[in-house]
């Protein structure tokens, strides 16, 4: 069997990684599934999955083992926290022991496109994801304690002691600005839930003895270049060095997948060896923002010196922005070559079909999900399973969760519920000791990346009505965490504002205890959406195109505060927690700019209010809430999405 799978996967066969594969495992899983999904992607028609980032983590989901020694580079063991009780801050930090998230995505997109390669192994189909070794990762993020605000700070990494990832030995090609760039490759094989199917991820270094020193840094840091020749050479070595890949491992690939679109130059390389017209056909493209600054756009002299003549000419025809013919528009490119468009949420079709009306007919909606198993917490898993009798079979389909309404009424079950919430909100609690956190307290969350149309400031644009909501209605804990752009002015802003905030809680710590954690990840992203007991979702509609941490709370039974937009559309009536602020007149798209964030934060306290009051006075409503909000989650898992790309594009290309 290992030689079989060293032949198929054509791993680099160095002592070092070898000492990990033997004829049974892999890392410490097992290896059969891996020379079941190489030779069947190498023998039947089977789909690519292009994604700048992918979010991966092993602290959350299914930890490779070595022998190896793993570089201290790869463990993270502690986080400063933020919050208003400085003297906690100085003396202590959140000591963790865990491995660092694979450090190849930002954000949300990532973390989608992680799941996805998740479910598309639980749901055994043939596909291979392929996306970027950056291996200089985002950016890990310090707080400045006394001016307020944040210091990015470079990630260092080291691949070669990763658990799991693997360099192999092809080498490919592409050609850049008239030279030629040569891309390592790597793998990092993504496992279905019960450890029976697998899902390669193959991802593309510059960083090679071979090449200029100016190309090795291309695949240096994700999404942190102003300059535009880097922007392009990345997409470049995405799309067309993807393609390359494929071809080198020589899977048999009948679906283009772009999940967004930095990969669009996929169908640039394909088209210089077929007729464009007739390669629609296997191109399929997923839009993730209603925001205008979100698609790419390139000066077409600079984008041609790049890409060579052959290469820009198909760019010209299929690519030019609709409003600047000097201008070639990446989402215009993708969407004219793709046979498939879909958006990510209901309510973000139909923005997507106003900003692109010659391609409305193109667009359907595919609401977003998440990774049921990696996101559900461990007591959760274990109240679902004890009551397995009236769900059903959630592990082989997480769409059964919907069965949770069977068991309202018994007692029990209601009880159970609770205590599994407790459990996972004392863990939290446990973390946050130092700073005074209980279990009995009502805690609200909120992290995500700051971006200005995410509105992290809104829930502290008044902190004297937080103090007065604490003290006529109860105590609150109140957890913040999540990274701005280090390129992100006005997000810089924000976090510096929220910062402020906090320090002027100073003095009601007695009422109030606020805490921002350093470095969000995928490890808090987990622990904070499972534990708190209210989520806070407060983005400026249109603009959130679906959103999915609220996802992540709902599987958990932990209610909604959130504003009308992305995914809580669809779940807006079913009594998932309180939905208030803004909404746009329909037809319109409105300005990201406007955030309202004095009328919509006093909606915020106002829902807030009723809600700590709901809590506090222990009613069952709170406990049929939880109940509705794990009923809703059966939808939004990336089971049903995965299910639904397939049925609805890669099946009908
Ligand atoms: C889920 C998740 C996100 C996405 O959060 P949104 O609310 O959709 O913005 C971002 N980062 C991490 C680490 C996550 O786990």
């Amino acid at each position: 069997m290992r030689d079989k799978f060293i032949k198929l996967s054509q791993i680099d066969t160095s002592e070092k990684y070898l000492k990990d594969i033997n004829d049974k495992e892999f890392f410490g899983f097992p290896i059969e599934p891996i020379v079941k999904a190489e030779e069947r992607l190498q023998n039947t028609p089977s789909i690519a999955y292009f994604s700048m980032e992918f979010g991966l983590a092993p602290s959350v989901y299914h930890t490779y083992k070595t022998v190896n020694p793993i570089s201290p580079l790869n463990v993270i063991s502690n986080h400063e926290v933020f919050s208003n009780m400085k003297d906690m801050d100085y003396y202590h930090s959140l000591p963790f022991n865990k491995i660092l998230d694979l450090p190849i995505y930002s954000g949300g997109l990532g973390v989608l496109a992680g799941d996805s390669l998740k479910s598309a192994a639980d749901l055994d189909l043939s596909l291979a994801g392929i996306g970027i070794l950056w291996h200089k990762g985002y950016f890990k993020q310090k707080f400045w304690f006394r001016a307020g605000g944040q210091v990015p700070e470079e990630i260092s990494w080291d691949p070669d002691t990763y658990p799991g990832l693997v360099p192999l030995k092809n080498v490919v090609t592409i050609n850049l600005s008239g030279q030629p760039l040569k891309l390592k490759l790597w793998k990092y094989y993504v496992f279905s839930n019960d450890l029976k199917n697998v899902v390669p991820l193959i991802l593309l270094d510059a960083n090679l003895e071979s090449n200029p020193e100016y190309f090795k840094e291309l695949t240096g840091q994700l999404y942190r270049s102003s300059n535009a020749w880097i922007k392009i050479a990345q997409r470049m070595i995405l799309g067309m060095g993807g393609v390359n890949a494929y071809n080198s491992l020589k899977y048999s690939i009948k679906i283009n997948h772009l999940n967004e679109g930095h990969a669009a130059f996929a169908f640039v390389e394909k088209a210089k060896h077929m007729a464009p017209d007739s390669l629609k056909t296997s191109f399929a493209y997923t839009c993730h923002t209603p925001v205008e600054a979100g698609h790419d756009r390139f000066d077409l002299k600079e984008l041609s010196m790049a890409l060579g003549s052959d290469g820009i000419e198909i760019v010209k025809k299929y690519g030019r922005d609709s409003k600047n013919i000097n201008i070639a528009n990446l989402t215009q490119l993708a969407m004219s070559t793709s046979a498939h468009i879909n958006a990510v949420a209901q309510k973000h079709g139909e923005v997507t079909r106003l900003q692109f009306p010659e391609f409305k007919d193109k667009i359907q909606s595919i609401t977003n999900g998440i990774h049921t198993f990696t996101w559900l917490s461990h007591s959760f898993k274990e109240l679902f399973n004890k009551y397995n009798d009236d769900i059903g079979d959630w592990q082989a389909d997480p769409t059964l969760l919907k069965n949770i309404v069977k068991l309202r009424n018994n007692e029990e079950f209601r009880r159970d519920l609770w205590s599994a919430h407790q459990v996972n909100k004392q863990r939290l609690a446990k973390i946050l000791e130092f700073w005074y956190f209980d279990a009995n307290t009502f805690t609200l969350g909120w992290a995500r990346r700051i971006a200005p149309y995410k509105r992290p400031s809104l829930l502290l644009q008044d902190p004297n009505r937080l103090i007065d909501i604490a003290r006529r209605v109860g105590q609150l804990q109140i957890v913040i965490a999540g990274k701005a752009h280090p390129a992100d002015v006005p997000a810089s802003i924000h976090m510096d504002e929220m910062l402020e905030k906090i320090t002027l809680l100073n003095g009601e710590r007695k009422l109030i205890r606020i805490c921002f954690l350093e470095n969000y990840d995928t490890f808090f992203g987990k622990l904070l959406t499972n534990s708190v007991d209210v989520w806070l979702n407060n983005p400026l509609p249109p603009f959130e195109a679906s959103g999915t941490s609220g996802m992540k709370a709902i599987l958990n039974g932990v209610p909604q505060l959130s504003t009308l937009d992305g995914w809580v559309v669809e779940a807006a009536d079913k009594g998932i927690g309180k939905i208030f602020g803004y909404v746009p007149p329909s037809g319109e798209i409105g300005c990201e700019k406007d955030l309202k964030l004095n009328e919509d934060s006093k909606e915020l306290y106002k829902n807030l209010e009723e809600m700590v009051s709901t809590y506090y006075a222990k009613d069952h409503s709170w406990v049929d809430m939880m109940i509705n909000c794990i009923e809703q989650s059966a939808f939004f898992s990336t089971h049903r999405m995965i299910r639904e790309y397939n049925e609805k594009i890669w099946q009908s290309t």
